[in-house]
């Protein structure tokens, strides 16, 4: 059956003032670098410039430090903690004012799909705000002791996979247990955390409680080594996740990792095969498979092997890649030159040590980074394509006979985030999620978030947890 041909749907840009430059985000105001230094953020979709944002150097990371402590210290660990939540509550209506203007910013800045940033990143951001708004003045109740005590100044360093919901994962919980951060976004995605700091204005919330800093990985490293900085929470690579391991050893700071992932997507024999195949899609190829917990390895019983990956072909050949701003686009640009260069060096190398590859008839645009949905079969555990994090819209397809050898397949791998099982029986269901190795076991269904639940890892997914009551532990002096 053909594809049905759809007319443009373009969300509208023009509601997306963007200025021409960025300041720096310190103690309430925007201000410039000490020394000067910019750099340009860009459309991956189009490479168009959309902004000069500035690189905060050592010096400007000290000034946003020492802005956090005196509002920490005067201000917001000494303010009650039902103000506090009126604050959350209050940046958490403004991201829903706002959220059709922030979901066009993410997907023009970041190259998701709209679909992903309306409908998925911007209700969660705002969802995690009234979460821990509600927190706020309940801390005594949360099982951390009767008088749970902030950490001081949480130093934070974002990626560029969920910009504003990574954003939210950090800023919400440490806010409302009393703590002042400065963050770092990622430098391909800073103008969603610039927006937020608008919000934040907008909101009155006192100066130096939030404080973003944006640049590249020296900046993040200048903040997560600072003297100033009492706790550091960091999402992004195991590499350098590992190097801010190192740099807190001897220091005092508490840290809390969330690292990459190769999660086993797993599928019995007596699945509901198509809901199956809908879950693999959105797996692996919700926001082009740059997500953590993606569901990048399938194992699927080897007596349904043959049906799935017909299901799954047939699926893919329908999947619209395009202009993240269309409402129809089911996959969207790569985030930078850099990502789409390790996905095909990844997917070569698959290629090359002898697993089959496979993409539907895709058109490209000739602009911008782009990588079609894209299976591999005949994978073994030994391939690169079966161990390292892709971090794109590749599958890898595994097959298995029995549970325990599914369980010991998808357990076969250093990363620990996540898992999904796929059968009818119950029973398994529960046989399985207490043997896999993962922080997060994801039921007949995958890549589903709430606030109120925890998300974290084991082995080199990283330690602490987000979310949820777990979520506050990360935060205060327990
Ligand atoms: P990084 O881990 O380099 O980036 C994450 C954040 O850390 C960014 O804000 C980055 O800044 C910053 N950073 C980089 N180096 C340092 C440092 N030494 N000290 C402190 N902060 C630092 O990820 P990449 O963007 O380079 O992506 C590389 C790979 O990592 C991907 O291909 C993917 O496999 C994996 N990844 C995993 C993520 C996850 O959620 N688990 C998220 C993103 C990537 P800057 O943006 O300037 O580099």
């Amino acid at each position: 059956m053909g594809k049905f041909e759809y007319a443009p749907a373009p969300e509208s840009r023009a509601i997306v003032s963007l200025r021409e430059s960025y300041g720096l985000f310190i103690d309430g105001e925007f201000a410039p670098g000490v020394d000067g230094r910019a750099f340009k953020t860009i459309s991956p979709a189009t490479e168009e410039v959309l902004a000069e944002v500035t690189e905060a150097g050592p010096a400007d990371v000290d000034r946003a430090v020492t802005a956090a402590r005196k509002a920490y210290e005067h201000t917001w660990a000494v303010m009650p903690g039902t103000a506090r939540a009126k604050y959350l509550f209050r940046i958490a209506r403004i991201v829903q004012e706002k959220a059709r203007e922030l979901a066009v910013l993410e997907s023009l800045d970041n190259g998701k799909p709209i679909r992903e940033s309306r409908d998925v990143d911007i209700p969660l951001v705002a969802a995690h705000f009234f979460y821990y708004a509600g927190w706020a003045d309940k801390l005594e109740y949360a099982g951390y002791g009767q008088a749970p005590r902030p950490l001081g100044v949480a130093g934070q360093v974002i990626p560029w996979n969920f910009p504003l919901l990574m954003l939210a994962w950090k800023i919400a919980p440490a806010l409302a247990c009393g703590n002042t951060v400065v963050l770092k976004p990622a430098e391909t995605t800073p103008l969603t955390a610039l927006a937020f700091a608008e919000i934040c204005q907008q909101a009155d919330l006192p100066p130096g409680v939030v404080n973003i800093v944006t640049g590249a990985g020296e900046t993040g490293r200048a903040l997560v080594t600072h003297p100033g900085i009492d706790k550091v929470a960091f999402t992004g690579s195991t590499e350098v996740g590992k190097e801010i391991a190192r740099a807190c050893a001897p220091t005092r700071k508490k840290l809390t990792l969330e690292l990459g992932g190769k999660a086993a997507n797993i599928v019995f024999e007596d699945a509901p095969i198509d809901q199956a195949v809908e879950g693999i899609v959105n797996g692996i190829f919700f926001n082009q498979g740059h997500v953590c917990c993606a569901g990048s390895r399938l194992l699927v019983q080897e007596s349904v092997q043959d049906e799935v990956l017909a299901a799954l072909r047939r699926r893919l050949a329908t999947l619209r890649l395009g202009d993240p701003l269309d409402k129809n686009t089911d996959v969207g640009a790569i985030n930078s030159a850099a990502q789409l260069a390790k996905i095909r060096e990844l997917s070569d190398v698959g290629e090359a040590e002898g697993a089959q590859r496979w993409s539907p008839p895709c058109e490209l645009p000739v602009k911008g980074f782009w990588f079609p949905p894209t299976l591999f079969t005949g994978v073994s555990q030994a391939h690169r394509i079966a161990r390292e994090e892709i971090f794109g819209p590749v599958l890898s397809v595994l097959t298995f006979r029995t549970p325990a050898e599914a369980v010991e397949k998808a357990n076969n791998t250093p990363y620990g985030l996540s898992a999904g099982v796929w059968t009818d029986k119950g029973s398994l269901i529960l046989w399985m999620a207490s043997r896999l190795r993962a922080g997060v076991v994801w039921a007949n269904t995958f890549n589903k978030f709430d606030p109120a639940s925890p998300f974290g890892g084991y082995k080199e997914s990283g330690y602490g947890r987000e979310g949820g009551r777990h979520g506050l532990e990360a935060y205060l002096d327990v």
